[in-house]
């Protein structure tokens, strides 16, 4: 039987995942856990997510389903931020004689519930249609993910890494965590770049420990089970209750839609977009850094590295008219919110000065409007400015946002097989 569930964390606590936790533990009583349970991060641009948008999924062997689904509902009815406005849980469970007729409706789901605007309604309408068994707890938002779940457990062959989630005993919840800052730094250093988003070297910031009051301590990223349970022994911490290494699609591009044209973009979608640079970027109050790309449909739009990408503006700065580029990143408020850019070509940068005089040498002056350049010393006149090439501060190659600005789905440019691709800044 597969179990996908979804929505019942709060920005003030609990953890779609800890609840997963949880259940892989105590539901060996009723049969065997097959493979790794699944984290699936939908769609980063829905405004009523609560905080990461996580949803999860556990495939059980079990000969007593019903005991099984009773204790699944049970564990969300105590255990889910119920009393938050946004905490709307779901959870549906496909049995094993239903997954050959569900499997490509969920596959389609789960794809469109990644990159699209699903409505509750269309989830509603699916479990309808395909007679599963659910139960939606207030407007029931959470079966959304939860279908989405299933659907990515029932289609298994989509590009994925693995998460090492470490849980608080309870009665810390909510309270500072205690870790060793600096043993990640050391885990990081053993580990990468076959772990990632452990640390932000060039930041100097330890990223895998939240500061919300949930249960997580910390998450270890990586791309096999096996290197991110090491990793996670090389951290010192408090005592945990309780580890779960997921297979996830973070750190994948999956919400990415490539598209061939800038007019094609919608709001609350995620592209791969090519464009030309057609305004120069600028700073605005607040730190972040607006340039607008447009391409041969004539369509523009603004693209944005906002503060939190710290240096990445200072690469993004660097851009002038004329330069091509590939922006990846969210379409969110009318703006292209920058994960990762691809420099293709690089304009030229023209600096013109006065032309130096041929008889003597010395710098020539204007010599009115429309007049030309005349030399002061001898009276020589030349009609042309001087133009020169200059040196561009910046190479082709593609860039990333820091670690500590990463989104959870944004593909780390360590996962990219292409040798032309460069980290920004290098580590
Ligand atoms: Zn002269």
């Amino acid at each position: 039987m597969i179990i996908g569930i979804d929505d019942t964390d709060s920005r003030e606590g609990m953890c779609t995942t800890y609840l997963g936790a949880l259940l892989m533990d105590e539901l060996r009583q009723y049969g065997t856990i097959v493979e790794l349970p699944v984290l699936v991060r939908l769609n980063p641009t829905i405004p009523y997510k609560t905080r990461g948008n996580a949803c999860v999924g556990i495939n059980i062997a079990t000969s007593c389903p019903d005991k099984v689904m009773e204790h699944v509902i049970s564990r969300i009815s105590t255990m889910a931020a119920l009393e938050c406005d946004m905490t709307n849980p779901g959870v549906v469970f496909v049995q094993d004689d239903e997954c050959e007729s569900v499997r490509d409706v969920l596959g389609t789901f789960f794809q469109r519930a990644v990159k699209e605007v699903l409505s509750i309604e269309e989830a509603k309408y699916v479990i309808a249609k395909t007679g599963l068994q659910s139960k939606g707890f207030k407007n029931g938002r959470g079966l959304i993910g939860a279908l989405s779940a299933c659907g990515s457990i029932l289609n298994p062959g989509w590009d994925h890494t693995f998460e090492y989630l470490a849980y608080r005993q309870r009665e810390k919840w909510g309270t500072p965590r205690n870790v060793d800052k600096a043993s990640f730094f050391v885990a990081d250093s053993a580990t990468y770049p076959a772990t990632w988003d452990t640390v932000d070297v060039s930041n100097e910031l330890v990223v895998c420990v939240p500061h919300s009051p949930d249960p997580v301590l910390y998450g270890i990223r990586g791309k096999d089970p096996e290197v991110v349970r090491r990793t996670a022994e090389m951290i010192s911490s408090e005592l945990l209750e309780r580890s779960c290494v997921y297979c996830t699609n973070q750190g994948t591009d999956m919400h990415l839609i490539p598209v061939d044209s800038i007019s094609e973009i919608q709001e609350m979608h995620s592209y791969i977009v090519s464009g030309f640079v057609s305004d120069d970027p600028f700073t605005i109050p607040g730190g972040h850094t607006i340039f607008s790309i447009s391409d041969s449909s004539g369509a523009s739009v603004e693209c944005a590295a906002f503060e939190p990408t710290k240096d990445f503006r200072s690469l993004v700065r660097k851009l002038i008219q004329g330069d091509i580029v590939k922006v990846y990143g969210s379409f969110m408020n009318k703006a292209l919110n920058i994960e990762k850019i691809e420099v293709v070509s690089l304009a030229p940068l023209v600096a013109s000065h006065n032309p130096e005089c041929p008889s003597c040498g010395k710098r020539m002056e204007s010599a009115g409007k429309g007049q030309g350049y005349r030399c002061r010393k001898c009276g020589t006149k030349s009609p042309v400015l001087v133009q020169v090439n200059l040196k561009r501060d910046i190479e082709p190659g593609i860039y990333e946002v820091p670690p500590c600005a990463r989104r959870h789905l944004a593909k780390p440019l360590v996962r990219f097989q292409n040798p032309s691709v460069k980290e920004f800044p290098s580590r």
